[in-house]
């Protein structure tokens, strides 16, 4: 790590006084590490082999302020290991766990994640939702927003929207319309120089200022989209004041109509992760004249999708002759209607009374619409491989399991075709789509035929080596 820059230790000596040299310290000493089981697919609480094995080939610890939070050996690495690829958790440092337990959401809500890439606390928001109710994660930035989109779909997350928009675009297609809104915002990242020293040689004084000026363009932003009585969390990765506490202070000035309801801060020094600020605001059940009665017709310029009401159905047929076959147990999650983008047939989650229902998505860049259930090509349904991980394998008809430190799973990551070698002539017989699992928990298809499994991994997400 780069020295640590003389204003930047000034700034924490003020801010900390007695404590500043446990501080100084902490800053040599190892990063912590940290990963949230994804209780969509697992359950943490060690009844499972999967979580038996964790525990001792990672090292897991309970983190104190999270149910499904762990912390990890540094040496080990579970951003390798087939149970990742299965999506049965989520990369988290721990301190970064905090922010969406403040938040609370619970199943039916509609929830917003305004700055949500590459997804933790969006995959940790939905795995409490628990696919009732709606997510809304936007991201500004298109690669970014690609892997967020990733990351939602790895862990099998069904009732989320992924949107490209900056934070006003929305606030004036979305006003008064969410239970409750986290605000990760874009900071100088102070919590993150242990982790990745380039934040540390960017830090600068007038780099915490325009932060601090971006942070207050987009809260008020972020604030209007709140239905009145509802709940934002405004969370940083970032120690100073000006960019957290005196940020809150300058928006509860603006807007009486808030609450300030708690504030947490963690700090590497105290043994907490490396390092996040969050404020809970509550707003008032009575909307406050000063912002305004939400104005609920669609911003200007807003077109109905380019999406075909006819082609979803018949792709929705082809889907379900699909399904029949090859996904006899599972269903589609309720409250949604399908949706034809280009030949991508989507899973759109509605639940009544949503604030983004289909028709209203006409001119906002959506990366993700709900499931994406598959493509139709040449008039036959190819299933996606978001769907392979929303799945159960006992769900599918066609699986094939075998440990996730086998030579096959290897392959089957890599890309390689593999040899079926179901006993009793069922390899030779096999043929179709089915599920390629490691210890039981679906990796992606494969299509099988004349004794062979047909790798589907997608490519970009191959392992090398
Ligand atoms: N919540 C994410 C998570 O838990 O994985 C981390 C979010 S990161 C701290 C802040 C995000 O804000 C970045 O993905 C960044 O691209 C985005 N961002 C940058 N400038 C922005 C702006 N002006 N408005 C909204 N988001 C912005």
């Amino acid at each position: 790590m780069p020295s640590l820059p003389p204003t930047y230790v000034e700034r924490i000596a003020a801010q900390l006084g007695d404590e500043t040299q446990a501080f100084l310290r902490s800053m040599d000493e190892p990063r912590s590490y940290g990963l949230r089981i994804n209780t969509l697919k697992l359950e943490p609480a060690g009844a499972s082999a999967a979580m038996r094995g964790m525990t001792g080939e990672f090292g897991l610890s309970p983190v104190p302020w999270s149910g499904t939070g762990f912390s990890y050996d540094g040496g080990s690495r579970p951003g390798k290991h087939p149970y990742h690829h299965a999506g049965l958790y989520y990369i988290q440092e721990p301190s970064a766990m905090i922010a969406a337990e403040l938040l609370d959401p619970r199943p039916g809500e509609f929830v917003l994640d305004l700055a949500a890439a590459p997804g933790g606390k969006t995959t940790q928001i939905a795995v409490k939702l628990r696919g009732v109710g709606l997510l809304v994660a936007n991201e500004i930035h298109p690669g970014r927003a690609r892997i967020l989109s990733e990351n939602v779909e790895r862990l099998g997350i069904a009732g989320a929207v992924v949107v490209q928009a900056a934070p006003g675009e929305l606030a004036k297609r979305l006003p008064g319309a969410f239970d409750k809104i986290m605000l990760d915002a874009p900071c100088s990242g102070e919590g993150m120089f242990r982790k990745d020293p380039a934040a540390c040689a960017e830090w600068s004084a007038d780099a915490v200022t325009a932060c601090a000026a971006r942070q207050r363009d987009i809260l008020p932003d972020a604030a209007a989209m709140l239905k009145p009585g509802g709940r934002l969390v405004y969370s940083t990765c970032t120690f100073n004041r000006e960019e957290n506490e005196e940020t809150i202070a300058w928006f509860l000035d603006l807007h009486p109509s808030f609450r300030l309801v708690s504030t947490r801060r963690m700090w590497p020094h105290r043994g907490e992760g490396e390092g996040h600020f969050a404020a809970v605001l509550e707003k008032a059940a009575e909307d406050a004249a000063e912002d305004g009665v939400p104005d609920k017709r669609p911003a200007k310029g807003v077109k109905p999708p380019r999406t075909r009401a006819g082609g979803a159905i018949a792709a929705l047929k082809l889907y379900e002759a699909f399904a029949q076959q090859s996904l006899p147990g599972y269903a589609l999650p309720g409250d949604g209607v399908p949706l034809l983008f280009g030949d991508s047939l989507y899973w759109y989650p509605q639940p009544a009374g949503s604030p983004l229902p289909a028709e209203s998505l006409g001119g906002l860049r959506t990366h993700r619409p709900g499931l994406h259930l598959g493509d139709v090509r040449k008039g036959r349904f190819e299933p996606s491989h978001a769907l392979a991980h929303a799945v159960r394998q006992e769900q599918a008809a066609l699986v094939r399991d075998y440990p996730a430190d086998s030579d096959a799973v290897d392959a089957y990551l890599r890309g390689e075709a593999l040899f079926d070698d179901a006993g009793d002539g069922a390899g030779e017989a096999a043929k179709g789509w089915g599920l390629l699992c490691a210890d039981g928990y679906p990796l992606g298809w494969f299509k099988a035929s004349g004794g062979q499994l047909k790798n589907h991994y997608p490519k970009g997400l191959r392992t090398t080596g």
